[in-house]
């Protein structure tokens, strides 16, 4: 058996690299009466006809860990892209994205782009996000600063990308290794029917190695799922503070002798950061009382 690594999934058809090639492949039907859906992404163990070439799936190692949206298993990162300008980055979004990424409990590098356009305001970006426990990459693809250190992100891991349109993402991706690019651009602009359409995610390998998954994360921004009090934890700089505050069972908002709010004061934690946790809390006690 040879072992692989599914990159695409069309029509009942698995596409699996191994070392040497790609084999187009069918799971056995066991995995249909045992409801398991392989994914891209899925290790896999695969049996090769040698007369058609085409293969089969026989085992599908365990799971570190899988997405619904996309489907996709086994990703080790997220990274997390904004512009420093054009657009402006919305950094209520990019908390937001951090906290989707905490509560999956993946790890996240957040990456500043088209640093070309506005130095000064990278710097306090790169300061409020490395206080609050993130490592950060500044880029600009215009000007080739970073990319290396983009690239040694990327190295090893399989990666979805996150953010908004327009900050650089597929540019990012490009300057990495040419002719990889991310679809959204194209679906929107090309097939007004993109949203229609089933999209079939797809592994596209760095030859550096590693995996960048070629449709952006996150599509599903809502949080208000989330429990009231767990909120605290998908912000990790609170998270040493949870319980050197006056009250137990303390939301850091109107509550006397509050660690936390003592420490956006001192400017240990950003008040921007500390202004997204209580707009996330709105939203999750308003959706509460419906
Ligand atoms: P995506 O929607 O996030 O994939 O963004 P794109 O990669 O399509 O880039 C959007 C626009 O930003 C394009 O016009 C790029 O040329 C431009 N762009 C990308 N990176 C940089 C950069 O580092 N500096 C500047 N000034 N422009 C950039
Ligand atoms: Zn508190």
């Amino acid at each position: 058996m040879i072992k692989g690594i599914i990159t695409k999934g069309i029509g009942g058809f698995y596409y699996v690299k191994s070392q040497d090639a790609v084999y187009e492949c069918r799971a056995r039907g066991r995995f249909r009466k045992e409801k398991i859906i392989p994914l891209v992404g899925d290790r896999v163990k695969i049996s090769i006809n040698h007369s058609s070439n085409q293969g089969t799936i026989e085992e599908i190692m365990d799971r570190d860990m899988e997405f619904i949206r996309p489907p996709v298993a086994n990703v080790n990162q997220a990274i997390i892209v904004f512009a420093v300008k054009k657009p402006d980055p919305n950094l209520m979004l990019l908390d937001r994205f951090l906290a989707m990424a905490e509560n999956e409990g993946i790890d996240v590098v957040v990456c500043f782009n088209k640093i070309d356009l506005d130095e000064e305001y990278l710097i306090e970006l790169k300061k409020c996000y490395t206080a609050a426990g993130y490592e950060v990459v500044a880029t600009s693809v215009k000007l080739g600063i970073g990319i290396e250190h983009f690239r040694e992100i990327l190295k090893d891991k399989i990666t979805v990308f996150a953010g908004p349109s327009g900050v650089g993402k597929s540019s990012l991706l490009n300057a990495t290794q040419p002719n990889l690019s991310l679809k959204t651009g194209a679906i929107s602009e090309k097939n007004k029917r993109g949203k229609h359409t089933t999209r079939h995610v797809e592994l596209l390998e760095l030859d550096f190695g590693g995996w960048v998954l070629d449709t952006p994360g996150f599509s599903s921004l809502n949080l208000d799922f989330i429990e009231e009090g767990e909120l605290q934890f998908l912000f990790r700089e609170f998270t040493p503070l949870i319980g050197q505050c006056k009250f137990t069972g303390c939301k850091h908002v109107n509550e006397p002798e509050c660690a936390v709010k003592r420490a956006v004061e001192e400017n240990i934690i950003s008040k921007s950061r500390y202004e997204s946790y209580m707009q996330l809390l709105k939203e999750i006690n308003q959706k509460r009382r419906y």
